[in-house]
């Protein structure tokens, strides 16, 4: 696009900035795990809303300091993702978009994610008409059981059943010995409470679930299960009326 094509386009469509991460994905996925899944999410999902959503590149450096402990792990420390979110978004206010919306597919971008928004909207507190929307894409579904019954893992971990299929399904050359991958659970972590933690604390490998599970064909279920999920929420934002607040 030029920017001539940026400057005509409605200031209502909604924006969508992919962010990811690179870091260790156990011993058996690339480093670049987050970015390839949540490109194939979005490349989905670009195919099935055309040109009714405008999708910036995908930013592949997330806040992934948790993992550091683990070779070719790249992180922009907490405070520096937070204000690169918010700049990024800003750049798109300052263009005139008002429907904003990070998609993210790195659980350590959860938090700065909902940080930057909540501290732009702040920012622009005189603005009725700016919708600041972040998410992650495995969070959206409203399922109360699993997604599929094949499925063994109820919920998204670390290298594991989910994201080891979902790689299966799209570069299975870059897939290790998952095979042999051992069962580590979740654990409760002083549940309700939340614990500090880093990743070393929870695995030695460095995966959390239950890779040996993994196949191709629960990848493509869990890519159009996700892919749907965006879908949707995306619908909504585009039907948004600029007023309701549960609309
Ligand atoms: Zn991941």
């Amino acid at each position: 696009m030029t920017w001539p094509q940026a400057a005509a386009l409605s200031h209502d469509m909604p924006v969508v900035v992919p962010v990811a991460a690179l870091e260790q994905h156990g011993k058996h996925m690339p480093l670049f795990t987050d970015s390839l899944l949540c490109g194939e999410v979005i490349r989905r999902v670009q195919e099935a809303m055309k040109d009714r959503v405008l999708f910036t590149p995908l930013m592949w450096l997330g806040n992934s300091h948790h993992h550091m402990d683990f070779a070719g792990t790249l992180s922009a420390s907490p405070r520096l993702y937070l204000d690169l979110l918010i700049g990024l978004a800003d750049n798109l206010i300052t263009h005139g978009f008002r429907r904003i919306v990070l998609i993210n597919g790195h659980g350590g971008n959860i938090v700065p994610a909902q940080q930057a928004f909540f501290e732009l909207r702040q920012t622009y507190r005189q603005r009725g008409d700016l919708l600041l929307l972040s998410t992650t894409y495995w969070t959206l579904g409203t399922r109360t059981g699993p997604i599929d019954p094949s499925l063994k893992q109820t919920q998204m971990g670390h290298a594991c059943e989910f994201e080891t299929s979902m790689m299966l399904r799209i570069r299975p050359d870059l897939v290790g010995d998952y095979k042999n991958a051992k069962d580590i659970p979740w654990g409760k972590a002083f549940a309700p409470a939340s614990r500090a933690w880093i990743t070393r604390d929870r695995t030695e490998p460095g995966h959390i679930g239950f890779p040996q599970h993994a196949s191709a064909e629960k990848g493509e279920i869990l890519f159009r299960a996700f892919t749907s999920d965006v879908v949707a929420l995306l619908e909504r934002v585009i039907a948004w009326d600029g007023k309701e607040w549960d609309a």
